[in-house]
């Protein structure tokens, strides 16, 4: 069903590469003193449950002119999602990885790491494990303490806290008022 995606990582677009969680990630690939990490299903696109499709990715209000702005003002970006749908049968990996491809044409996202795991495979990737969190900073080789990581999820927040990054709720509305909060505006 899925393919092949990913032995190594995937290179979708020029500007995003694409992780899966139990591959290695290159060390400082990007260099980034400051690094924004976010989840994707709930933060970036409303969460319908399993959006796998284009049609079904409803980007949330100020999400991409979050994603544009911290760029802009020099934050490396990176998106942390579990996919268990991938896992469970839902949708093959396959189909994630072209969502992404769109998603990195409509705006400039430095990296993807995710987790295809079903929960009952125990993955340590899979948040609330820190796995991915610790794959990201690695990738853009930072520190905890110089990332910050928007999730909607109390899993989010602890994947984040165990890798010492400070971690923002977003439960719906604007995404520019979380990062509001971060001086960014
Ligand atoms: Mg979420
Ligand atoms: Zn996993």
């Amino acid at each position: 069903m899925d393919g092949e995606p990913g032995q190594n990582g995937v290179d979708l677009s020029q500007s995003m590469r694409i992780v899966r969680c139990d591959q290695a990630v290159e060390e400082a690939v990007f260099l980034a003193e400051k690094v924004g990490l976010f989840d994707r299903d709930g933060v970036l696109n409303i969460d319908h449950g399993y959006v796998f499709k284009q049609e079904k990715f409803e980007w949330v209000e100020g999400a991409k002119e979050v994603l544009i702005r911290c760029r802009e003002v020099g934050y490396g970006i990176g998106i942390i999602t579990n996919q268990s749908g991938i896992g469970r049968g839902y949708y093959s990996e396959a189909a994630f990885l072209n969502l992404m491809e769109w998603v990195s044409l409509e705006v400039d996202v430095d990296l993807v790491v995710y987790c295809p795991h079903a929960p009952e495979a125990d993955c340590p990737g899979r948040k609330p494990g820190v796995r991915m969190v610790e794959m990201a900073l690695q990738y853009f080789g930072a520190a905890g303490d110089q990332a910050f990581l928007v999730g909607d999820k109390e899993t989010d927040i602890e994947a984040a806290s165990k890798a010492g990054v400070k971690a923002h709720r977003f439960l719906g509305g604007d995404l520019r008022e979380v990062v509001k909060d971060l001086g960014i505006s």
